[in-house]
């Protein structure tokens, strides 16, 4: 069994659609994907249609925005409720992403050539608006070869362009999951290449809170960031997950490049109480 559990599509900020995630999720072996765009359930349906095509299992799930003191910290949540304060709050961190890029766009246009319409237009209509749109927009008006060099030089935490949006206290986001029977994990919790990380505090307060899992095996982390991984789940008996994070073409991480072994899988699935499921549509052999 091979399990990605982290995956984008154009519904945020992926290149490909979720039915081309799915279909490639099958195409690169995967017995199991999780579809986990940023703040959003909209490309679920659509993954679900293409798992019963290509008979592979779908987790559908969200990566959802959180902020502690400043910090960007990201909670994916599968099989996570669709309705109630977490659908309001997922609602709330959209349209604050929105002001967001206008206000980047402003700054941004000061110095090179973008406007918030390019960044709409580039990210297709209802996306959850994200700096890899504005990177994508600055890439085709020719101020930078690629996402990674649009981040380096002009989006990156603590640039001057940059501006956050709000987002939930991580906390209270994996109440709201926990409350709605979905099950929440830690992403990349120690992945310092991105930013500012949050201490081991914060991982403990969430993990009264009833977080259930901790992403370690990511290409974000090192060997001591997987190993401060794997050490707070002994403490505090989580499941481990491992995930490529694919974004389509708008990085390099291709899908099973790390995985999650399928007896965590079963443990997270053990932790969901909720209305949503897994598409179950493997084939199983004969
Ligand atoms: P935002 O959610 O708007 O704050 O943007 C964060 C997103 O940007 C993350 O989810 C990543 O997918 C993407 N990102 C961060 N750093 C890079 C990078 N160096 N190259 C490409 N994408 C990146
Ligand atoms: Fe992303
Ligand atoms: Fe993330
Ligand atoms: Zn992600």
């Amino acid at each position: 069994m091979r399990i990605d559990l982290h995956t984008h599509s154009t519904c945020s900020d992926g290149t490909t659609t979720p039915a081309e995630v799915v279909a490639e999720a099958a195409r690169s072996g995967l017995d199991v994907v999780a579809l986990t765009d940023h703040d959003t359930t909209r490309g679920w349906d659509e993954a679900a249609a293409a798992a019963r095509e290509h008979g592979i299992d779908l987790v559908p799930g969200i990566e959802v925005s959180c902020k502690h003191e400043g910090i960007s910290i990201h909670l994916l949540a599968y099989l996570p409720p669709t309705d109630g304060e977490l659908f309001a709050e997922l609602e709330k961190a959209r349209s604050s992403r929105l002001t967001r890029a206008q206000r980047m766009v402003e700054r941004l246009g000061e110095d090179v050539e973008i406007t918030y319409e390019q960044v709409l237009s580039v990210a297709g209509a209802d996306a959850t608006i994200g700096r890899p749109h504005m990177a994508d927009a600055l890439v085709a008006n020719g101020v930078v070869a690629n996402r990674s060099e649009a981040f380096e030089r002009y989006l990156y935490n603590g640039s001057p362009y940059h501006v956050g949006h709000y987002a939930l206290d991580p906390v209270r986001a994996v109440e709201l999951v926990r409350a709605g029977g979905g099950v929440p994990v830690m992403a990349h919790p120690f992945a310092e290449s991105r930013g500012r990380i949050v201490d081991e505090d914060v991982v403990r307060a969430m993990a009264d809170a009833g977080l259930v899992g901790i992403e370690a095996h990511h290409r974000d982390h090192d060997a001591s960031q997987v190993e401060r991984a794997l050490a707070i789940a002994r403490e505090r008996d989580l499941v481990v997950t491992g995930s490529s994070d694919f974004h389509g073409a708008g990085k390099p991480n291709r899908l099973g490049e790390n995985t999650t072994a399928p007896d965590q899988y079963e443990r997270l699935l053990a932790g969901a109480s909720g209305g949503t499921e897994v598409v179950r549509a493997r084939h199983r052999a004969v």
